[in-house]
């Protein structure tokens, strides 16, 4: 099939990437995805120890109800394509001593559940439950199958009805409740000074049925749509780090690649991460747009544990009293995959955890590896050994039975992502901020844009999805306007 000869280079593959080749590529375009890494998927990936699969990624996928506006563009690109969707009981579990307390996808039997435990939060419950129902009915995603459509006017209220957690933190949120079980759930998750509203927003997603996991979990998807990209002809380059551009007449002609011969280009769509983009390979001063809100990073350890069933399933959240309060937070996360075939085997289950780490903790762990490696790895060991321990005091049927497969620092994500923090999402509001936009233009380029989610906060996989799709608008703009050479779109091609 003939395309037309106007020559699209993608530096990064990452989801943000991978979506606007695939879109680009259906529409005809000749595309070339330049990737440093020996695989795609970016911070969508995960790796293999032993044989059992370590899954870095997906705790929630927004989009996964056929009613959202992402759903359509994650089956187009081959992530939701003919993929099962699993949808864990609950968002998350908090426990603490000997009670549980759970974010179900019924919200109403969340409240019930909160109300049982602390009838001296009865105020603040309902305003929580009545905030989250509040970001249903503004998805439009409200109803018994998470499928009615809301009002004009329902909606000006939900907006209202919000407008009280706009200046809280998720620590002043927690600070709200008197039972420490409470405590938990509203500060633990998305912590400290973090937007209060990212916790209300995240569990409505996931209550309005939105926020599902496609089986096989993130190599799985990162893989489904790789096999979307090739399918339709574009070329992959992995192990090429793009290390400069050639910039002539406020064009970008060519690219540099380590080791290997420069190209050139006729159109370039930077789908790094901003810092990358703009100060390692264009040379130019990172704009101010991308330094507001904070970053945030984690530890993490993969651990096996003996036996054929769990005392718990999906996430639960565990308070943590550690003397490392410098580098991690004060509850750990402790996840199990049953979605993925490779997480039991040998008479073992593969679990994880994770602690966030704040920005200021997160440059920390960078500091230290790069200034004292031994003791990095000794506090890595200390740590892990503190996940270990707090696991078994909170399910004493685990004594004895756990042992560790790997174990991660914002470090590891530093030297993976090339972010300074090792941060993966792209900045997290605080308190009073709302999320905001940042333009793909690149100031005095013209034929070259930015396309990753570090242009709209706070970042995830569905923004990293809309960058991709409108990369492919803005280089069909272009094309059009420049009235490059056209040929029959691949779509209108294939349906003769
Ligand atoms: C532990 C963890 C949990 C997460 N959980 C969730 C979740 O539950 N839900 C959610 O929505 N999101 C989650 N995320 C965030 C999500 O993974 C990211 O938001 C998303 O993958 C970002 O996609 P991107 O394409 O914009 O950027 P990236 O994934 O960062 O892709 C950029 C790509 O560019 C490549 N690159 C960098 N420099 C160069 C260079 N010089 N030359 C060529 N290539 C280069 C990189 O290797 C990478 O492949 C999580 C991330 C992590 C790490």
């Amino acid at each position: 099939m003939e395309k037309n000869c106007f020559k699209i280079g993608i530096i990064g593959g990452g989801v943000s990437g991978l979506t606007a080749g695939i879109y680009l590529l259906q529409n005809g375009f000749d595309v070339e995805l330049y990737e440093k890494c020996g695989v795609v998927g970016g911070n969508l990936t995960g790796w293999h120890r032993q044989g059992y699969e370590i899954d870095n990624c997906i705790h929630w996928l927004t989009g996964t109800n056929p009613k959202s506006p992402h759903y359509k563009v994650w089956k187009n690109v081959g992530a939701l394509d003919k993929v099962a969707v699993y949808y864990a009981e609950a968002f998350f579990t908090a426990k603490y001593n000997e009670q549980t307390l759970s974010l179900y996808k019924n919200v109403e039997k969340t409240r019930a559940e909160m109300l049982l435990i602390s009838r001296e939060d009865e105020r603040e419950i309902n305003y929580f439950i009545s905030a989250v129902n509040s970001v249903i009915n503004l998805l439009n995603m409200a109803g018994a199958n998470n499928d009615k459509s809301t009002p004009f006017f329902t909606k000006l209220l939900s907006l209202l009805n919000l407008s009280r957690y706009l200046n809280l933190s998720a620590e002043n949120l927690a600070n709200k409740f008197k039972h420490p079980l409470l405590k938990i759930v509203m500060g633990g998750y998305i912590q400290g000074e973090f937007a209060s509203l990212a916790l209300i927003v995240s569990y409505a997603i996931f209550a309005s049925g939105n926020g599902g996991i496609p089986e096989g979990g993130s190599i799985e998807m990162a893989n489904n749509m790789r096999r979307k990209f090739e399918g339709l002809g574009g070329k992959i380059y992995t192990n090429s780090a793009v290390t400069g551009a050639k910039i002539v007449n406020g064009k970008v002609e060519s690219i540099m690649i380590k080791n290997k011969q420069n190209v050139n280009l006729d159109y370039a769509i930077f789908c790094t991460d901003t810092l990358t983009t703009y100060s390692k390979i264009l040379n130019l001063n990172t704009p101010n747009a991308y330094s507001k809100g904070t970053t945030f990073s984690s530890f993490h350890t993969a651990l096996l544990i003996d036996g054929s069933s769990l005392p718990f399933c999906d996430e639960t959240l565990l308070l943590v009293k550690s003397p490392y309060s410098k580098f991690i937070g004060k509850t750990l996360t402790v996840k199990n995959f049953p979605y993925i075939k490779n997480t039991v085997k040998n008479g073992k289950i593969l679990i994880e955890t994770m602690f966030i780490c704040s920005q200021e903790s997160s440059l920390k762990w960078v500091k230290l590896r790069k200034t004292n490696i031994q003791k990095y790895i000794k506090r890595k060991r200390a740590i892990a050994k503190i996940c270990i321990k707090t696991i078994e005091q909170n399910f004493p049927t685990l004594q004895g039975k756990i042992s560790l497969l790997d174990c991660w620092t914002p470090a590891s994500y530093n030297r993976y992502t090339g972010h300074s923090g090792g941060a993966y999402m792209s900045n997290v509001l605080k308190k009073g901020q709302l999320p905001h936009k940042t333009s793909q233009k690149i100031k005095g380029l013209k034929n070259a844009i930015t396309a990753s989610q570090w242009n709209n906060a706070p970042g995830g996989l569905p923004i990293a999805l809309e960058q991709g799709v409108l990369a492919y608008k803005s280089a069909k703009k272009y094309q059009k306007l420049n009235s490059v050479n056209i040929k029959k779109p691949l779509r209108q091609a294939l349906a003769k």
